[in-house]
């Protein structure tokens, strides 16, 4: 496990499908069991006095650690490369966890004003009642970024690819800023799964993922993960300065693990890490297909009449074109968006649908459509949509697995009667 060897030889696939258990399962069983219990019982009064006072590995209770959870967090290992995963109850649980252990008041965050509707509201909102400033920058201009540093400046944050705008940063130039100012790169890759981007070769320090999208498997169910990749020195945080790990964790991880994590009680629970094993055992065959349909569906999408724009930045119009060649090897994934020519005309498109559900979520093996407008940004005030130029005649699309002929038919016949 973690073994830098192993991870180099062996393929993506293979060693999520092959990775084995921490301690050999007593019956043999392929699959990881779901320990579904709250607490382990020990057979002695010194064994869980150690095991409490971390001189001994193991599991005590299932906020703190679970070996379903943990088997789940050693194949993202295995997936990522990552020195240490920590699976969370959601996305929005690892966003937010991340940074009540990074960040303190008299702090700022240094990010887009494109972000996820809620983490926007964490760093708007949330965050700023505790006193953390956020600073909103254009991530495609270097110099801006730079300008707003300072010493205070806890954490760079920014997505892979924004939602709904779809841009990219160009994370290893952003990487050489940060990387002389101290300041770590903390990204939310959940729209390009690991195997189609490698977040250690474009200097990502901390990674945070909602395992609901790609990883579930179908949209089975809620999750999130933080993945360390062990190479930020923490001792320039002011806040993890004076955490001094006692283990081979980082101080992030350490003060994560042993404080924050326990503390806010947002642990994934052990029927979700299996069925979320499970669908990152099929990821990269379901993340191909789906963006090999993406690319297509952009392509015929941008070949209809009344369709007045198409964004995906896999094709050779997008500003992001050599990006996404540079960063995840022209696959920019499943998500695209089309601008119809008024907020009705989206309605109305949207109502004709037969085979494309309408629904928030990404990445469902259901094709899913929604009007980011008045849904997502529904209750945002006119002044906070501006802020973060969102557009009413545009819908995001997330390609699913069905067949790409018929989710062609389904399109062509909601957009003849518009
Ligand atoms: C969905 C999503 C989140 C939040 O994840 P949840 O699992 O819903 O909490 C965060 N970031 C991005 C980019 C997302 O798409």
């Amino acid at each position: 496990m973690g073994d830098k060897e192993e991870y180099q030889n062996k393929k993506f696939s293979t060693r999520i499908i092959s990775n084995s258990f921490s301690k050999k399962d007593v019956h043999g069983a392929i699959n990881m069991p779901v320990y579904r219990n709250a607490a382990f019982e020990f057979f002695s009064s010194e064994e869980i006095a150690n095991a409490f006072q971390n001189k001994i590995a193991a599991h005590t209770y299932t906020r703190i650690s679970n070996p379903t959870v943990e088997n789940f967090e050693n194949k993202i290992k295995e997936a990522s490369g990552a020195d240490m995963v920590m699976a969370m109850s959601s996305g929005m649980a690892a966003i937010s966890n991340t940074f009540f252990t990074l960040a303190y008041a008299g702090c700022n965050i240094v990010t887009s004003p494109h972000l996820f509707g809620n983490t926007f509201s964490l760093f708007k909102f949330t965050l700023a009642d505790f006193g953390v400033e956020t600073r909103f920058v254009d991530t495609n201009n270097l110099s801006e970024i730079e300008a707003a540093i300072d010493e205070n400046t806890c954490a760079f944050f920014c997505e892979l690819v924004t939602n709904p705008h779809l841009e990219v940063a160009d994370l290893p130039e952003i990487s050489k800023i940060l990387k002389k100012k101290h300041i770590p790169m903390v990204i939310d890759t959940t729209v390009i799964p690991w195997c189609g981007f490698n977040a250690r070769e474009a200097g990502v320090d901390i990674e945070v993922v909602s395992t609901t999208k790609y990883i579930s498997g179908g949209a089975t169910s809620v999750g999130g993960a933080i993945l360390d990749y062990g190479t930020f020195d923490w001792s320039n945080n002011k806040r993890l300065t004076k955490v001094k790990p006692t283990s081979d964790m980082s101080a992030f991880a350490f003060k994560l693990r042993r404080e924050i994590a326990r503390n806010i009680g947002a642990q994934m629970d052990p029927d979700t890490a299996s069925m979320q094993s499970l669908g990152l055992e099929t990821l990269e065959l379901r993340f191909n297909k789906m963006s090999a349909s993406a690319f297509e569906l952009s392509r015929f999408l941008s070949e209809q009449s009344n369709v007045v724009k198409v964004g995906y930045p896999g094709i050779s119009s997008s500003p992001y074109y050599d990006l996404v060649k540079k960063l995840f090897r022209g696959n920019p994934g499943a998500m695209l968006t089309l601008n119809l020519e008024s907020k009705e005309a989206c309605f109305d498109f949207m109502n004709k649908l037969q085979i494309i559900r309408r629904a928030t979520n990404l990445f469902d093996n259901k094709s899913l459509i929604i009007h980011p407008e008045s849904t997502i940004y529904g209750t945002f005030s006119a002044e906070l949509k501006k802020a973060m130029d969102i557009d009413e005649t545009l819908l995001r699309l997330s390609v699913g697995l069905e067949d790409v002929n018929d989710l062609k038919s389904d399109i062509i016949r909601a957009l003849d009667i518009l």
